[in-house]
């Protein structure tokens, strides 16, 4: 149901451009190439001018870097052209256009995507593309809250569309998927109304077509250093209670000295914090100790400091007898440290 209605759509609404008219795998392979960050209409005039200067492969090969760099200019992403080049020169080397979608993947900036897309559309072979147009155009229709970029989602829609590709029709379904994603199940404002698929749509069904596909987040593990004091003065240690807003709201910790000693981002994660001033005497306990959250790793180190006279410490720290310590809740980070008293 899925593949007809498209195929049918596609016969319809395809957009007609110049590569589409050849099967030539050079001409197609160029088309992908250029298209892999360029918008369709400025892509097209790139295609054409390249088309005209290097008809063939082998007058591609046997232009220097620079003339081709030169007809790329304005395109960005110069390694494109680069790699243009040089598998231009790969496959005069091989004597053919490779006419497998491992040989073409050898080709240098040629991926999984640009593989599928010319061995299908130059060869035929049933290997199917899947895009940011092909995850949208398949997690709506079908319902799909499996995250895209994760290996579990890009397996799960790569299998679901080669299932759906009709053996006998690789090129036109590939294509189809791609102008379909472009033209009617477009990433902003989908033209529902019109859409040929409403009827079997699992996320207009069930109203979450601005939630599909799902991309998940992969948010930047911040490792950050914490240096700790216990204070020991008279059976009594100095303690404050955490702030509100960041970690650990409203549980204890044992003295951490301000900046730069204390919670601080570690550019440098071997930096050592030595105590100074008041706290120069503090002897190392531990060193490093690695505690996992979420978001961030914490590298703690634990110094000991016993002394007769209490040091000054900012208002927010009391003094406690150190017998009653377990009447407070601290961290488990804390806790391992105390362990080393
Ligand atoms: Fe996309 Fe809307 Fe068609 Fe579903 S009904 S496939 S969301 S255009």
């Amino acid at each position: 149901m899925f593949t007809t209605t498209l195929l049918d759509w596609f016969a319809l609404n395809g957009r007609d451009l110049p590569w589409r008219h050849t099967h030539d795998p050079y001409a197609i392979w160029l088309s992908e190439i250029i298209l892999q960050q360029t918008r369709i209409q400025q892509g097209m005039d790139y295609w054409l001018r390249f088309m005209q200067r290097w008809p063939q492969v082998e007058d591609l090969a046997a232009a220097t870097e620079d003339e081709v760099l030169h007809m790329w200019q304005g395109l960005g992403y110069y390694s494109r052209a680069r790699n243009l080049h040089t598998a231009a020169q790969q496959i005069v080397a091989n004597g053919k256009f490779p006419d497998t979608v491992d040989g073409i993947k050898k080709l240098k900036g040629v991926g999984d995507y640009t593989a599928a897309a010319i061995g299908s559309i130059a060869f035929g072979l049933p290997a199917a593309v899947v895009d940011g147009n092909v995850y949208r155009v398949l997690a709506r229709h079908y319902g799909i809250d499996t995250p895209i970029n994760t290996t579990q989602g890009k397996k799960l829609f790569t299998e679901l569309a080669q299932s759906l590709l009709p053996s006998d029709q690789p090129a036109e379904f590939n294509q189809a998927m791609m102008d379909f994603g472009a033209i009617q199940c477009t990433p902003v404002s989908p033209k529902c109304d019109t859409c040929p698929l409403q009827e079997t749509c699992e996320a207009l069904r069930t109203g979450r077509i601005s939630e599909l596909p799902v991309k998940e987040r992969k948010l930047k593990i911040q490792t950050v250093r914490l240096t700790y004091i216990y204070i020991r003065c008279n059976g009594k240690t100095a303690i404050r209670k955490r702030p509100a807003g960041g970690i650990w709201q409203g549980l204890w910790e044992p003295f951490a000295p301000p900046s730069p000693m204390s919670e601080g981002k570690a550019n440098h994660p071997n930096n050592t914090h030595v105590p100074s001033g008041d706290f120069k005497g503090a002897v190392l306990l531990r060193k490093d100790v690695k505690h996992v959250l979420t978001h961030r790793i914490l590298l703690a180190d634990f110094y000991l400091l016993e002394v007769q006279e209490p040091p000054t410490l900012p208002d927010e720290y009391i003094w406690v007898d150190e017998s009653d310590l377990d009447r407070y809740a601290f961290p488990r980070l804390i806790q391992i440290l105390f362990e080393s008293l």
